[in-house]
């Protein structure tokens, strides 16, 4: 690994254990990393980018811009300043996953985010590593083709293309349909499910109507879903859905076989969790869809 620098300017950690580290790299910009603990067991939330330009609405990193690529060598070195970090301390940390998932879209930052993937799978051990999307789609098929290391997650969020583009402003270059297709390509060739992602915001995508697109959307044997709550942010108008509704769209995708589970919202006190990672202060006001 060449020279490079990440400085860690803070750290926070929550009263579950998960913990927030806040870095300022070479040119002085500022990415976030999260450690926290789930079904799986401990892993970490890597940043790919400096801030992110999808424009996702629901989403605080949308507002750190420019947002510039990380090295491949900036990515893994969080991965590794964290584990020094569990060490100094004490505890040797045996991680069960890395995901791809914190600041910036990992498929704007193609080659390094495979190459990082690669490294931190030979470091670590860990079967995959895991990136998120938000349906870049030329990139996920390049991903088929090339890439045995990561585990796929496309955040759907939505079942109708109008209100997807609302959602996810990038969303406008690709179609639902074209999305799920080459998802559909993606976990066929690699012979492993595509994880869908689908953040549930009360009044907007959780009728009984999204539940049974969804379904149809969705075949079993190719995808699972992971249902996620929103995590509150300064200044932005979304409500978070309560663990009731959460529940019946969940039972209603139970009897056709198709997997799904809601996940446990992590560190949103210390605005950690999904959505929340914004590095770059003062943290402007800003008026949103509201929910
Ligand atoms: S949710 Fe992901 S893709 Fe969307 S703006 Fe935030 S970091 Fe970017």
């Amino acid at each position: 690994m060449d020279h490079v620098v990440l400085n860690l300017s803070e750290r926070h950690e929550d009263s579950e254990g998960t913990v927030k580290y806040l870095w300022a790299l070479e040119d002085n910009r500022k990415i976030e990393t999260v450690y926290f603990s789930h079904h799986a067991g401990p892993g970490q939330c890597l940043s790919t980018q400096t801030g992110c330009t999808v424009g996702c609405v629901f989403c605080a990193t949308a507002l750190q811009r420019p947002a510039r690529n990380l090295t491949a060598d900036e990515i893994v070195l969080q991965a590794e300043l964290v584990d020094e970090d569990f060490r100094s301390r004490g505890i040797e940390m045996p991680w069960r996953f890395v995901t791809l998932s914190g600041m910036g879209e990992p498929m704007l930052n193609y080659d390094n985010v495979v190459e990082a993937a690669r490294r931190l799978y030979e470091w670590t051990g860990i079967e995959v590593v895991s990136a998120t999307t938000s349906g870049i789609v030329p990139r996920i098929y390049q991903l088929a083709e090339e890439s045995t290391y990561i585990q796929l997650h496309v955040s759907l969020h939505a079942t109708q293309d109008e209100t997807r583009k609302q959602l996810i402003p990038i969303s406008r270059k690709w179609s639902i349909a074209e999305v799920l297709e080459a998802a559909t390509y993606f976990a066929r060739t690699q012979g492993r499910r595509v994880i869908v992602n689908y953040l549930l915001f009360e009044g907007i995508n959780d009728s009984d109507d999204d539940a049974r697109r969804l379904i149809d959307l969705l075949d079993p044997e190719l995808f699972e879903v992971h249902f996620l709550l929103w995590n509150e942010i300064e200044g932005f108008d979304f409500r978070r859905i309560s663990d009731r509704r959460v529940a019946e769209f969940n039972q209603m995708l139970e009897p056709t076989g198709l997997m799904a589970k809601p996940m446990p919202s992590k560190g949103r006190d210390i605005q950690a969790g999904c959505g929340q990672l914004l590095a770059e202060r003062p943290r402007p006001a800003r008026s949103r869809v509201r929910g």
